[in-house]
């Protein structure tokens, strides 16, 4: 018989404020980074027969997932992958659970193991991935199978100088009904070449921006077509900003692609008439823009100086006039910001009248320049990671915590209005466009407005929350495993000389 190796994909929940894993009987939309790794993982290597195992961790109504760590059959890989700061700890009970299991083979990569110092936490037989998946992933399967993983992946180079991505295999569409919204995502493009200082998207995926050809974001397209799949999210940061985009859209067009798609762009689409036409014409539903502010100050003293207030409605009226929601990011809490500063932020958030709306609390996330600086001024209050996820305040503010949530439901109840939810059902209907999208727009904001209501923010992961095991069922193992009952704030990682060189050349290019 072959050797065999069971790969265990995982992408961790958190904990929730009360403690317990985060689990939903229905996710809001799939994680992009499970389908992805899945789909750069070979059948065989060398020879030994690789048995994949693909888990979003959101959506695990019952525990029986963890038989395969705790009870493996086989030599297995846990591969704990798209790990945020937020989940971290999380990512490191699960990888003690399989070690002490006597699962040989535990890799954390993601988000915080790219930008934060781990340090503190290696060599104690789980491995950090710091590098984009492409360079390393081929190299941990090969170590797997010989069940001697490194203890640390792509500390030399975070970023790959050319994308080599492979075209997605979907999800089954029985894996896809876990989720309310069930999009396929899709990476033509990664990086930005904007440098906000809240940003972690600049230090995950760089400034320089590197694409994969078109031909394989077509042949991705192509399989979802042939699974049905309903919805796709162009999940690369900035659309607009990617040089293929035109040439991408073009050919949906041609092969007649026709599955809806969603897209995130800068504010600077709203110069870009064009773009937003032919995004129209290839399916688009919905543009998300990260607006954050309408005061040119804050969005100045945040590094976010590519954003111009006066041009926030253009872009809902080309969009509008395309087919296309607008849904507009927005961030409450900036430094020296007041409650009646927020409630006049949604004063003209309503007059201009965007169809779908986030908001988030700021957040210096470990691993951004915005961390950086209130790390060093001792301006964070907040010493669990798991907190560090934008809907709760982490740091010291003239506002307090309880001020600043408030003011983070009142905001969704304010804006998800009744009349709101009527103008934007009629304008879809007045371009015959009244179908299952239409119908999901419409229980979305009704959605957001009941959680406005009931204090959860509706983005924490998905609808009817279960609970099931949590962070004190772990306490024992996290401490045995890593030595810590919380691990502390790290430090952020420096670039590498290599990675640094791929920023700057972005600088002289700008
Ligand atoms: S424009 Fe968006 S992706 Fe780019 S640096 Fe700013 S917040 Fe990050």
């Amino acid at each position: 018989m072959k050797q065999t190796l069971d790969v265990v994909i995982l992408k961790p929940s958190k904990y929730g404020p009360d403690g317990y894993v985060e689990r939903f009987l229905k996710g809001f939309m799939p994680n992009s980074t499970v389908p992805y790794i899945r789909s750069m993982t070979p059948d065989v290597v060398d020879s030994v027969l690789i048995n994949t195992h693909s888990i979003d961790e959101y959506v695990q109504t019952d525990l029986a997932y963890l038989d395969l760590l705790k009870n493996p059959a086989t030599p297995t890989l846990l591969a704990v992958v798209g790990a945020q700061s937020h989940q971290f700890q999380r990512s490191l009970d699960l990888a003690a659970l399989a070690r002490e299991s006597g699962v040989q083979n535990c890799v954390i990569g993601g988000p915080h193991a790219m930008t934060c110092d781990t340090s503190m936490l290696q060599n104690r037989g789980v491995s950090f991935a710091l590098a984009e998946a492409e360079t390393i992933w081929p190299t941990i399967l090969r170590d797997a199978i010989r069940g001697q993983l490194q203890p640390v992946y792509g500390a030399a180079q975070r970023w790959a100088k050319e994308l080599d991505a492979p075209v997605l295999i979907p999800p089954s569409r029985e894996a896809l009904r876990r989720y309310v919204v069930p999009m396929l995502g899709i990476y033509p493009a990664r990086g930005c070449p904007f440098t906000c200082n809240f940003c972690s998207v600049i230090k995950i995926a760089g400034r320089q921006i590197r694409s994969q050809s078109v031909e394989t974001t077509m042949a991705s397209l192509r399989a979802a077509k042939t699974a049905k799949i309903r919805m796709v999210a162009f999940v690369s940061d900035n659309a607009n900003k990617y040089a293929e985009i035109e040439e991408l859209l073009e050919q949906m067009i041609a092969e007649q692609i026709n599955i809806p798609f969603f897209v995130q762009c800068d504010t600077q689409i709203s110069k870009d008439e064009n773009l937003v036409r032919l995004l129209g014409r290839a399916g688009c539903f919905q543009m998300f823009v990260g607006v954050e502010s309408f005061r040119r100050d804050v969005l100045l003293a945040a590094h976010k100086t590519q954003n111009h207030p006066s041009q926030y409605k253009n872009i809902v009226r080309l969009c509008r006039e395309n087919g296309i929601t607008t849904h507009f990011s927005n961030i409450i809490g900036f430094p020296g910001q007041s409650r009646q500063d927020i409630l006049d932020h949604n004063r003209i958030l309503r007059e201009i009248d965007p169809d779908i709306v986030s908001f988030y609390i700021l957040c210096p996330i470990p691993g951004t320049a915005q961390y950086d600086e209130f790390l060093a001024e001792g301006r964070i209050t907040e010493p669990n990671l798991d907190r560090f996820d934008a809907t709760t305040l982490t740091w010291k503010h003239d506002l307090s915590s309880t001020e600043l949530d408030d003011l983070l439901f009142e905001s969704y109840r304010r804006f998800y209005s009744l009349p709101h939810l009527g103008a934007t059902m009629l304008r879809r209907f007045g371009r015959n466009k009244f179908d299952s999208i239409c119908l999901q727009g419409g229980a979305f904001q009704i959605f957001n407005r009941f959680m406005g209501h009931k204090h959860i923010h509706p983005m924490s992961g998905g609808v009817w929350r279960i609970r099931l095991d949590s962070a004190a069922d772990y306490r024992a193992l996290r401490r045995k495993h890593f030595g810590y009952d919380l691990v502390p704030l790290p430090k952020s990682l420096a670039l590498s000389a290599t990675d640094a060189e791929l920023n700057r050349r972005v600088k002289s290019a700008l």
